[in-house]
């Protein structure tokens, strides 16, 4: 018997043992820093001349570690071992599919300080922010293996006199995972064993700025016994071999956790049939959001203040699901955006090792953009707190107000996935959904009120995939909170929900005459 799904409990650092335990993660860590990993294909690690190389986010010259890089004809050969291998991946029973994944959870498990002190480092994710994403990749293994089991005989149909009818699910060959930096252990996780628990075989692209940590589950599914081909390991340039694995004629599926403008990219090229394709493809895209919080005037101003901030700041507004924008009621407008603005006054920003609450931006790149963006801000409305950017020894910027934006501002328009924050006002609720409602994105939202028929009405209007009462919009967990978004934001195949695995499974139905 398999116990029931819960979460996992996040590990409580006001505990000394925890955070002693945690803190010597930190250090073992370093002790791999330079490491070189392979490529992995048909379960052969190969090594290639041309490295990807990791660094430290809080400290631009270190160097975490070198992956080697896939080239096309790897992915050739990737593919061709992913299709071996679903000749008998795809006839083991579901349930034992599944239990090899419980054990692939369990090992992890054992060892989660090591992957969340990676994350630390690679990431430059704070301590709570690594910590919760290891735990939510173990419960995306966790969950999809129960919804295996689950969906393992298929489900009811009706019978007539004489007729006896079967509909059940088959996985649909091999496909390919391309993952984000900013979950890169927790969607790197769930979008590849997906597919794969379903019977499935993948090819995953790690991103670019965390292969590492995507290397150690790739060490987790050796250990438990995965057979070979079933994942294969393909980091390398996007440029080099993103559009190759998207068109590639064995594709089955693509699953893609990113941007914009590669999930619509990917999206047009794999509605291409290419030449010895005889299916079509399936495309699954979690592409970025514009997350608003509203602020009711009956609202707990504090309860608001603590919910935009943490929105906002939380992984440096690294989240397609940061809230990046508070839309307020113009009686509590400013009373909200003081309390935000101290709440802010307290943050750290540093080196995360060092237990603040934000560390760096991932990357030189996304520095680049969060900074131009802060330069649009100071332009379009009135800087209240941050702004100041500092790259000389990692890439910090410090968590960022701005207050009385036009709705149509660009920064309450476009993604920044930064910390950065728009407050516009609004005359009252209605105005408040029309402003929360007139991006091209529709992720998540939140609603602060005590008015409980506000509350209904944002149910039915507020367009989103994902919408939360008196509590922040980012956190969703698996199995309690399936995770996706409508219009610009992807194509709402929720995540660690019931629904997911049926993204990777063709359903059958078989009828006999008796
Ligand atoms: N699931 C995460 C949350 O609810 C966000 C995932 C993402 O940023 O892609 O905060």
């Amino acid at each position: 018997m398999v116990l029931p799904y819960h979460a996992e409990p996040a590990t409580d650092f006001t505990k000394e043992e925890n955070k002693k335990a945690f803190r010597e993660a930190l250090e073992q860590a370093k002790n791999d820093f330079g490491v070189e990993r392979p490529i992995i294909v048909g379960g052969e690690h190969i090594e290639t001349e041309d490295k990807i190389t990791s660094y430290n986010p809080s400290d631009k010259e270190q160097v975490i570690g070198h992956v080697s890089k896939a080239t096309a004809e790897h992915i050739d050969q990737a593919m061709e071992a992913a299709e071996d291998a679903f000749e008998s991946w795809s006839e083991w029973d579901p349930k034992e599919r599944a239990e090899l994944f419980i054990r692939v959870a369990a090992i992890i498990r054992r060892r989660k300080h090591e992957f969340s002190a990676l994350m630390v480092h690679e990431a430059g994710k704070p301590w709570n922010e690594a910590d919760g994403d290891t735990n939510e990749g173990i419960d995306f293994i966790e969950y999809y293996a129960r919804s295996m089991m689950e969906l393992a005989d298929g489900k009811p149909t009706l019978d007539r006199e004489g007729e006896h009818n079967r509909y059940f699910y088959q996985p649909m060959g091999p496909g390919v995972t391309i993952t984000p930096w900013n979950f890169p252990f927790a969607i790197m996780t769930g979008t590849t064993v997906a597919p794969v628990i379903a019977g499935n075989t993948v090819l995953l692209k790690p991103a670019r700025d965390t292969p590492l940590i995507a290397y150690k589950l790739m060490e987790v599914l050796e250990e438990a016994g995965l057979p070979k081909g079933v994942v294969n390991f393909v980091p390398g340039d996007a440029s080099v071999i993103g559009d190759y694995m998207v068109d590639h004629h064995k594709t089955h599926f693509i699953t893609f956790t990113g941007s914009k403008a590669t999930g619509l990219r990917i999206n047009e090229r794999a509605a291409v049939v290419q030449e010895g394709q005889d299916f079509l493809k399936r495309v699954i895209t979690e592409m970025g959001g514009k997350d608003t919080i509203i602020v009711d005037k009956d609202a707990d101003l504090d309860l608001a203040a603590d919910a935009i901030v943490n929105s906002a700041f939380g992984f440096s507004g690294q989240k397609c699901s940061a809230g990046s924008r508070a839309v307020i009621h113009k009686d509590v407008y400013d009373e909200v955006l003081k309390k935000s603005i101290e709440l802010t006054e307290e943050l750290t920003v540093g080196n995360p090792v060092d237990e603040t609450y934000m560390g760096p931006v991932i990357s030189k790149k996304q520095f680049d953009t969060i900074s131009e963006y802060i330069e649009i801000g100071k332009e379009e409305g009135v800087l209240k707190i941050g702004g100041e950017v500092d790259d000389s020894k990692g890439y910090f910027i410090q968590p960022t107000i701005f207050a009385d934006l036009d709705p149509k501002a660009r920064i309450m328009q476009e993604e920044i996935f930064g910390p950065v924050v728009a407050f516009a006002k609004a005359e009252d609720f209605d105005e408040m959904l029309k402003i929360a409602n007139n991006t091209e994105y529709g992720l998540t939202g939140a609603v602060i009120t005590n008015t409980r028929e506000h509350w209904h009405i944002a149910c039915r209007k507020f367009n989103v995939g994902n919408l939360y009462l008196n509590r922040g919009c980012t956190a969703a967990v698996v199995g309690y909170h399936p995770f996706g978004g409508f219009k610009m934001s992807g194509t709402d195949q929720k995540t660690g929900s019931p629904d997911y695995l049926l993204n990777f499974l063709e359903q059958k139905v078989v009828s006999e005459m008796f």
